[in-house]
């Protein structure tokens, strides 16, 4: 069995450790399986000083050199990719087969990203003859960026192949309840060669680190994923310095199953990717709204398939779900159930927490919910689903755009005028039909409205890692300019 990594800071190209940690522990057993060193002021001023001289190196290495070692760093994630997926499980809880895939999107982040970092392309604007005009794209420094622990591995891999790709620097903070996957990723891209302070990781207390770095001279970029409360703090914080920030925030994810599909098909889809990843991912589907012409069968089938998923330890063989990652996550959806319950809704199955160890919870599935129950505008970041009929189009859209949120939407018809008018209609970043896949490394990745700011991924990525910066270039001196500026 592969050990689970040693937890370190990694700072100028060096590990160390502090005097202060906190433990890390299994949410499956709750023991705890390692300690995690908090950086302290001066770990945080050696990390800010190695991203500037790590900048001076990286900026200057061409896009193709810098491609390579990052193919490199994910070849060797590649060939771990099993011991960084027993890291992954023994910390988060999930099946070791979704720990796996896991770290092959993360790879698939990191390819991508550095196919992009050669096509980072400026433009020849066309000008008048002895002038040209020029825009190249430059990266814009040294990025603080945070990353949380619904995925240790895929997260920081976004925001560190971003930044690398684009040739910024890096001092990333990853989730303190699971280090494993960022520990792993900057292992690889050490022993890949990546000069020193180019990738900086710390741990510790998340206000402490981020007020602290945020309003720093040399932080060009705040890069954060997580809840919508902290992001906003985040982004006023940067805002007092101009800094700019790329936000992937929460998300409520409304689903439109329309009546001319397979409803048990559906039903049965949507409870098992309800279950991926115990519910705790930004697009999960939670807010179904059943065309009421099949809504019976679609509901019996979720709540079916939900009861069926099966829930343990993610080490052992045939386990579908594991716990979810901490006691908070357990908290939070037994009040929504317990909220929505005591306003008229039903519970299809679950809402009962299992006794014994570890931080367990069942595929939960509540229908017809009231409007003004909690869960209809928190999300639940865990394995809670709502499940209401509508008895329109016109309905289901006015209920999907209802919240504030903005990141993923789904929908099932096979009407093309339908998905077309759903495709303009719904407000997301990211829209799926037939299937509820909503982010891969080849396509963009974001939200709107109070869903954060930015996209990661695809063509669009790396924009906000780079600054234009136009030149013009006259062929001969301006001999006599004119005063009003106008051209001569
Ligand atoms: P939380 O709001 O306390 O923390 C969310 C993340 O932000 C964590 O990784 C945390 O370390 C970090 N964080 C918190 N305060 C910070 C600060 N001042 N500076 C920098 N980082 C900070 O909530 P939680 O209980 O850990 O997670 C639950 C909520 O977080 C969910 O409701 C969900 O909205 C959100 N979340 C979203 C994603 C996502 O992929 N968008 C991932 C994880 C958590």
């Amino acid at each position: 069995m592969p050990d689970y990594p040693e937890l370190k800071l990694y700072i100028g190209g060096t590990w160390r450790k502090t005097a202060e940690t906190i433990p890390v522990l299994n949410p499956a057993t709750e023991e705890v399986i390692g300690q995690l060193p908090v950086a302290q002021r001066q770990d945080l001023d050696d990390a800010l000083e190695a991203a500037e001289s790590g900048f001076r190196i990286w900026r200057a290495t061409s896009p193709r050199d810098r491609a390579e070692l990052i193919l490199r760093a994910a070849r060797l994630m590649r060939e771990r990719a099993d011991e960084i997926a027993y890291a992954i499980t023994l910390e988060h809880g999930k099946p070791l087969p979704q720990a796996r895939m896991e770290v092959i999107r993360g790879c698939e982040f990191f390819e991508w990203d550095a196919g992009e970092a050669q096509r980072l392309y400026g433009h020849v604007v066309p000008s008048s003859p002895g002038i040209r005009y020029l825009t190249i794209q430059q990266p814009v420094g040294t990025v603080a960026a945070f990353s949380p622990w619904n995925f240790p591995m895929s997260q920081p891999a976004r925001k560190i192949a971003g930044a690398l790709a684009s040739g910024c620097s890096i001092i990333i903070k990853a989730a303190e309840e699971t280090p494993a996957g960022a520990i792993h990723i900057a292992r690889a891209f050490h022993d890949a060669g990546l000069p020193a302070g180019v990738l900086n990781l710390v741990f510790g207390v998340p206000s402490e680190i981020s007020s602290y770095l945020i309003p720093k001279d040399q932080v060009r970029l705040v890069a954060f994923t997580g809840s919508t409360a902290v992001g906003t703090h985040l982004t006023e914080m940067a805002a007092r310095s101009m800094t700019p920030v790329l936000m992937e925030l929460g998300g409520h994810a409304p689903v439109i199953v329309c009546g001319d599909v397979d409803a048990q098909a559906a039903g049965r889809m949507s409870a098992a990717r309800k279950a991926r990843n115990a519910g705790q991912v930004c697009t999960s589907p939670t807010r179904f709204f059943v065309d009421s012409s099949i809504y019976e069968p679609y509901a019996a089938a979720f709540a079916e398939r939900a009861a069926a998923v099966r829930i343990g330890n993610g080490m052992a063989d045939g386990v579908e779900m594991g716990p979810v990652a901490n006691h908070r996550r357990i908290e939070a959806i037994d009040a929504l159930v317990e909220d929505a319950r005591s306003r008229g809704a039903k519970v299809l199955t679950g809402g009962v927490r299992p006794n014994g160890p570890g931080y367990f919870y069942p595929v939960t599935v509540l229908a017809e919910v009231p409007d003004d129950a909690r869960v209809m505008r928190e999300e639940p970041f865990g394995p809670l689903a709502v499940i209401n009929p509508t008895s329109s189009l016109d309905e289901a859209i006015a209920c999907a755009n209802a919240l504030p949120y903005g990141l993923a939407g789904y929908a099932f018809t096979h009407d093309a005028a339908t998905a077309d008018r759903l495709m303009n209609e719904i407000e997301v970043g990211n829209f799926s039909i037939n299937t509820l896949e909503a982010s891969v490394a080849e396509v963009p990745f974001g939200g709107v409205k109070a869903s954060g700011q930015g996209r990661e991924g695809g063509m669009e990525g790396m924009r906000h890692y780079v600054e234009v910066k136009t030149v013009s270039h006259r062929m001969e001196l301006e001999l006599e300019p004119t005063v009003s500026g106008a051209r001569a």
